[in-house]
């Protein structure tokens, strides 16, 4: 259920709505709006009539159901797009259209300083770098976990770059986040619910990825396991599904970005590295998926991809980069948004 209060509410009378919330066993979130602030009653979906006795409350405006099975990440509970804060100077989800890019994995120090330089150079706003690796086979890389993340540390002192990093699980959640400044949930671990769980309990913000056999709602039902927990900042990942073509690596879903458009209020990010598997399809997706309305890409970049560790066929060497940079100016500006 959403409870709406009427524009001017009381702080006092806000309180005592969710207060009421507590009592009839159901968790408050308020969602600030710009006129008024709505409050989600989330829970057992069983017992929720009882809420509707919330509507004679001073300051209500009137508790209306909430139709999606996501609750908090719906576009019913919040109208306005959400601007997920990374930095004091950088935000996803506003105006500022974000480029995150560097390699699939952190592989010594020199690969990731020279790798975050050269981003930096192209004027991506982001520096991304796997250090805990979720790889098919056993037998291939597996990361250098928190070495990795040391060095993705050193990068961000040397260039200013915050750094976006995945973290595999529960155990390592606390370890990654103390050294990011985003935590990835990588595609295969989008249904590993005790991974939600726990990264919805700490206040970084989350970059969830969509799992490569995941409908539009099951991927909202994992940022909705994250937001019930707590962390409203969730940036949602197109990362490319699995259908019976073979040409490219996956097929990246770019309708996806409209269809969440108007499903969620959270900004979207689209992985055309991981989605075709080839760099020379990284440009032209990258410049669909602007024009389409995404709030920021994710790209693979290695400084030698033939002798990368993981995903070197899809990695683009550090002056194709900036090539795409330069010419993806143009698609931000006609999509409205800056870079
Ligand atoms: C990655 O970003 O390197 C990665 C493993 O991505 P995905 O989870 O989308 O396969
Ligand atoms: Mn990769």
């Amino acid at each position: 259920m959403i409870v709406v209060m009427k524009s001017g509410a009381a702080r006092k009378d806000r309180d005592a709505v969710t207060s009421r919330i507590k009592e009839l066993g159901y968790t408050p979130h308020i969602i600030h709006g710009t006129t008024r602030d709505v409050i989600g009653a989330v829970g057992d979906e069983r017992g929720k009539s009882v809420l509707q006795s919330l509507e004679s409350m001073q300051g209500v405006e009137s508790v209306v159901p909430i139709l999606q099975p996501y609750k908090l990440a719906s576009r019913e509970v919040k109208k306005e797009a959400s601007i997920v804060r990374i930095s004091d100077t950088l935000a996803i989800g506003g105006k500022e259209l974000v480029v995150m890019a560097g390699p699939c994995s952190v592989e010594n120090e020199e690969q990731i300083l020279e790798s975050a330089t050269a981003v930096k150079k192209a004027g991506a706003q982001m520096l991304r770098g796997g250090a805990f690796k979720p790889r098919t086979s056993p037998y291939s890389f597996q990361g250098l976990e928190e070495e990795g993340l040391k060095l993705l540390a050193k990068a961000r002192d040397l260039t200013g770059l915050p750094f976006v990093t995945e973290v595999i699980d529960p155990e390592s959640v606390e370890l990654v986040a103390s050294y990011s400044d985003m935590l990835q949930i990588g595609a295969r671990n989008s249904q590993n619910f005790a991974l939600l769980k726990k990264v919805g309990q700490i206040d970084k913000p989350i970059l969830l990825k969509r799992g490569m056999s995941m409908t539009i709602q099951e991927f909202l039902m994992s940022a909705e396991y994250i937001m019930s927990e707590g962390n409203q900042s969730v940036i949602l990942c197109e990362r490319g599904i699995r259908t019976f073509e073979t040409a490219t690596r996956n097929t990246l879903d770019l309708s996806a970005i409209p269809v969440l458009k108007a499903k969620t209020h959270l900004p979207i990010v689209i992985d055309p590295s991981h989605g075709t598997g080839h760099y020379h399809y990284i440009a032209p997706m990258s410049y669909a998926a602007v024009a389409a309305g995404a709030d920021g890409l994710i790209i693979e970049v290695h400084p030698d991809p033939e002798k990368a560790s993981s995903d070197g066929p899809q990695s683009l060497k550090p002056k194709k980069f900036e090539a795409l940079m330069e010419k993806l100016k143009l698609f931000a500006a006609a999509a409205d948004k800056s870079l």
